[in-house]
Order: C-alpha cells, then structure tokens, then sequence
C-alpha cells in the first residue's frame, strides 16, 4: 500500500503513467502474478530518475521489469512500485561497429534495425523475447553466444535515480543468466552492443534458421516463460525432467511441458503455487533420479516468501 504522500508524488510527477493496485499477470508471459502496488512507466531518463528519487524518498521498494518474460510472480504481487521502461527505446548505430539501445526496447525492435540494415552480431537474440533491459539483467543467450559476448558497455542508474558512468564489459561480472555486482534497486537503461557489417539476406537467414529451430522444439504458442531451470554443467534440465518421466505432468491449468520438459505452460487460469508445485516435483525427480539439484532460471518474485516459496 503507498500512503497518499507518495502516491501524490508519483502522480505529480508521473501523471497518467502510474497506476495503482495492477494485476502483475497483465505483464508476464506466464500470465500469472498478483497485483503490484504501482506501476509507472516513465516516459524518458529524466522521469525515471525523479520516479527513482522518489521512491527513494518515501522508502518504497522498486523491481523494473521488461516484458515479464522470465519471472514468476506470487499471488499477493509486488509491494512497492514496478518500473516499466517501454518507452526509453530508442536505437542509434554508433559509428561502423557498433549500435546503442535503451534498456526497454524490445527484441523484435532490435532484430529489425539490425536485419534493415544488414547488422550482424545479434541474430542469436532474435528468438529470446524481452527488453534490452532483461537480455542484460539476465545474460541471456542460447548455446553458442550469450549477451557477455556482444556488449560493449552498459549505462545504469542507482536506487536514488543518479545516471552512474557507463561500465565496459570488462567490469561486468557476467555470469550464467545472470548480470551479477550491480547494486540493489540499480536500473539498466541501456547498453552499446558490437556489430559488424554484413549482408541483408544473410542476417535476415541467420535469424529464419534460429526461429524455426525454436518452432521445432519449443512451445512458443501458449503462455510460458521460458526455461524454468537453469542447465546443470554438462546436461541439460530439459533431458533430466524428460528422463524422470515428468512431461506432461499437471498442477491444475500448469502442465510441463509435452514439447520441451524445461517448459512450464499454463493452459488457462494457471496461478503461481501450481507451476512452484511442478518445479518443486521436477527437482525432487530429478534430485532422486540423478543427485544433481535443478536451480531455476525463472526468476521468483513476489512480496511474500510463503507465497512464492
Ligand atoms: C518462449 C520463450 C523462450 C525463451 N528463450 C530463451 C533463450 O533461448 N535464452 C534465454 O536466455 N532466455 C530465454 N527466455 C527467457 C527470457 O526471454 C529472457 O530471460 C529475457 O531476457 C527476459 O527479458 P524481459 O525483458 O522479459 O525480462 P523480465 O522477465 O521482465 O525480467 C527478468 C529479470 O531482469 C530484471 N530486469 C529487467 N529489466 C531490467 C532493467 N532495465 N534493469 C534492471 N533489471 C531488469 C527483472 O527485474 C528480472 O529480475 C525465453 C522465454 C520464453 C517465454
């Protein structure tokens, strides 16, 4: 709940772009998540600076998302304020080997600057649906290449709202799904990601190639988030949670995955303690079957541990 200082605050500030008591599920692709108690979608950096100083300010917890692509979010949501940064999306090509982009431009939106003018160096993002803002917060990536390997620098800016100096890839500490050594209520706002010259046709092919692979393999047609674990070195999570017979196995609307076993979908009406209830099942087959103890990628969020643990 924010009390009316606050929340006259942010409504001065932020106008028609925050809104109160929002469902979350609104906002994942999960379609699952209680509601938060403000959301606001700051129109430019000098907005979400004075939303972050504010929110400074009153004490109240923030959590930016992206498009909600790789997060559970419990059933009593979110306290405190969810930052959206769909509108800081511009993309600019810097110099011949490089393009800079904001944090909440989309995937499809880069994909598509880079195919118009014949950029390559990104192909493999093409199929990881999200904000520049979530590849970066969570090095995403697929087997051959991941975010660490592309980016040039990152701007960010402090839970008080100070746009910090940009930080080069050399002191980003990169790791497996994960951008760790920020602080706290840190925001990405953007980052440089090297590219290279190349040909139209060849990109735009590159990127066919990688989404028809995904097509084969992956339930990309109903609500899901992705890899709900991460790979244990050397294996897969997917081939465990197969061999331990679990495809298909359901917790009311929440089914794991016939298609891809490290995919949990939800057929309709799916809450956040159904798909815990599989991950948990999955981890202890598989913990059984093999010894080795799944992690999971998903990120779990929520304002109540008992809700979302
Ligand atoms: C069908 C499907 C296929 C997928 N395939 C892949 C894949 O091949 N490889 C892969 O790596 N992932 C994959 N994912 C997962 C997902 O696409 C990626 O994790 C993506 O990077 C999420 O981006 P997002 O903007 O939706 O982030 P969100 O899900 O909104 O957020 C993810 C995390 O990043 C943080 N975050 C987001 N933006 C910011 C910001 N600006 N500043 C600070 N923190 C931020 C959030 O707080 C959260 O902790 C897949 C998901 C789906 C649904």
């Amino acid at each position: 709940m924010i009390d009316s200082q606050a929340r006259l605050a942010l409504e001065s500030t932020l106008a028609d772009r925050v809104e109160f008591e929002v469902p979350l599920s609104r906002y994942t692709s999960l379609r699952i998540g209680g509601p938060a108690d403000a959301i606001a979608t700051p129109r430019d950096r000098k907005e979400l600076s004075r939303t972050l100083a504010i929110c400074s300010e009153f004490e109240l917890p923030t959590r930016t998302l992206g498009s909600g692509f790789n997060v559970l979010v419990s059933e009593a949501g979110l306290r405190g304020v969810v930052l959206r940064l769909k509108k800081l999306r511009a993309i600019e090509r810097i110099g011949r080997d490089a393009i800079a982009v904001e944090a909440g431009a989309s995937h499809a939106t880069v994909t598509r600057f880079c195919v118009e003018r014949g950029l390559s160096g990104l192909e493999f993002g093409a199929g990881i649906p999200g904000t520049i803002g979530g590849w970066l917060a969570m090095n995403a990536g697929i087997g051959i290449r991941e975010m660490k390997d592309v980016v040039r620098s990152i701007e960010w800016m402090d839970g008080r709202g100070d746009l910090m100096a940009p930080v080069s890839r050399a002191d980003l500490d990169f790791r497996y799904r994960e951008l760790a050594g920020l602080p706290d209520g840190s925001v990405l706002v953007g980052a440089q990601f090297e590219i290279e010259e190349s040909d139209r046709v060849k990109v735009q092919n590159e990127i066919d190639r990688l989404l028809g692979h995904r097509q084969a393999t992956q339930p990309t047609d109903i609500p899901s988030c992705g890899s709900v674990f991460r790979n244990p070195p050397g294996d897969f999570a997917g081939r465990l949670i197969e061999a331990a017979g679990l495809k298909g196995s359901r917790e009311g609307a929440a089914e794991i995955s016939q298609v891809h076993a490290n995919f949990i979908v939800n057929h309709g009406g799916a809450n956040a303690r159904d798909v815990l209830r599989l991950i948990e099942r999955a981890r202890a087959a598989v913990a059984a079957e093999t010894g080795i103890v799944l992690e999971t990628e998903v990120q779990l969020i929520g304002s109540s541990e008992g809700d979302v643990a």
